[in-house]
């Protein structure tokens, strides 16, 4: 068996420490290689041209997972009302035609969610709960402690002295925690490196303007498919607030909503007004971020991939709500220009810009 996945932000990171744990050998996990634009091209070339972004991106990930000798794929499914409860069918049958026999292992992240993760597990290397949830503890404190450091790392971007420094003690970090070999040294590195972002030379005129990231999970999440987005924002002296996380993800849908607690309640609870139902996907969650931080953030990227049904939805109501908050939305496809997401958001920063200046005149003015 030679077992394989998608990328999706630094899921790579977790999934290989939850598999040396099991006793996956080295010659039995392919990691693919970082999606590029060869793994668009590829994904483009073999997808119904109306599927979406995370599909194409998905399937490319897949073949070149198997043009590396992969013949087990992980992939998601779900029973909500968008086109993720396809994905492995489709890429199963389109991997066929193209004469990769791959067994698809899929995870439904609709239900049973810790149910489902134990079962992924057993399939991989029988059952042994005392091997089992160590492994899973392992995995995910790796992921808590990059979700951590990424939150720093967006607050660091916006501020720094010298542009590219936050990036680069990034960078180190993934690496670092990719080679820790157990929780003790996660916890050592993750004190490390946070403590290093706040300590980096902060540029004393920064004023950084708060902006929200909001939509569609995986193009929030996976920088490749939203330009690195947040990057981009941070070099424009952004700070980047973000909800959506992985590590949100598995601590609510594994642990803490089989309980009865679910996090989105008060941003789904704010959406109300405007849209009352689940419309598959996130994009009752995106409406609600809109109302929900509308006092709290200067503006709200609100990102989608093309044809997602359910950003569309969000994007459609978001400018009738009556909480005034200019929101950008951006529509990733394979035809997006990264110089023109770039400009878009040069000029949604500074209209957010003088927006605060505006205000602070008028606070003035009323203060004297
Ligand atoms: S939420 Fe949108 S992008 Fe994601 S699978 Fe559903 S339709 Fe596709």
């Amino acid at each position: 068996m030679r077992v394989s996945f998608p990328n999706f932000s630094n899921i790579h990171v977790v999934i290989k420490a939850v598999a040396r744990k099991l006793g996956v050998s080295e010659g039995e996990l392919v990691v693919p290689p970082p999606t590029t634009q060869k793994t668009l091209d590829l994904g483009v070339k073999y997808s119904p041209v109306e599927a979406c972004l995370p599909f194409k991106l998905t399937l490319g990930n897949l073949i070149e997972a198997c043009e590396m000798g992969a013949d087990t794929l992980i992939q998601a499914r779900g029973t909500g009302i968008c086109r993720l409860g396809y994905y492995a069918k489709v890429q199963e049958q389109i991997l066929s035609d193209l004469g990769y026999n791959a067994r698809f292992l899929t995870y439904d992240v609709s239900r049973n969610k810790l149910v489902g993760m134990f079962s992924l597990m057993r399939n991989l290397k029988g059952a042994n709960w005392f091997r089992d949830i160590p492994a899973l503890h392992f995995g995910m404190s790796k992921l808590f402690s990059l979700d951590r450091i990424d939150k720093a790392v967006r607050h660091t971007r916006a501020v720094e002295g010298e542009r590219g420094v936050a990036n680069q003690i990034y960078k180190e970090a993934i690496a670092s925690i990719d080679g820790a070999e157990n929780g003790r040294e996660v916890k050592r590195l993750t004190r490390k490196y946070v403590g290093r972002l706040n300590s980096v030379a902060r540029d004393p005129r920064a004023r950084p303007v708060r902006i929200g990231v909001t939509g569609e999970i995986y193009v929030v999440l996976e920088p490749f498919a939203n330009m690195d987005l947040e990057m981009e924002m941070g070099k424009l002296g952004v700070q980047v607030e973000r909800t959506l996380s992985l590590s949100r993800w598995v601590k609510y849908s594994l642990f803490l909503n089989p309980l009865g607690i679910d996090e989105w309640k008060d941003v789904r609870k704010a959406a109300m007004p405007y849209l009352k139902r689940d419309v598959g996907g996130d994009g009752w969650e995106s409406v609600g971020e809109k109302v929900f931080h509308s006092r709290e953030y200067d503006g709200l990227v609100h990102v989608a991939p093309f044809t997602c049904m359910p950003e569309i939805v969000a994007e459609n109501i978001m400018p009738s709500t009556k909480e005034d908050l200019p929101v950008l939305s951006l529509v990733f496809d394979e035809q997006m220009g990264k110089q023109g997401m770039i400009t878009r958001l040069e000029a949604f920063v500074d209209l957010l810009k003088f927006r605060r200046r505006s205000r602070e005149k008028h606070e003035n003015f009323s203060g004297c």
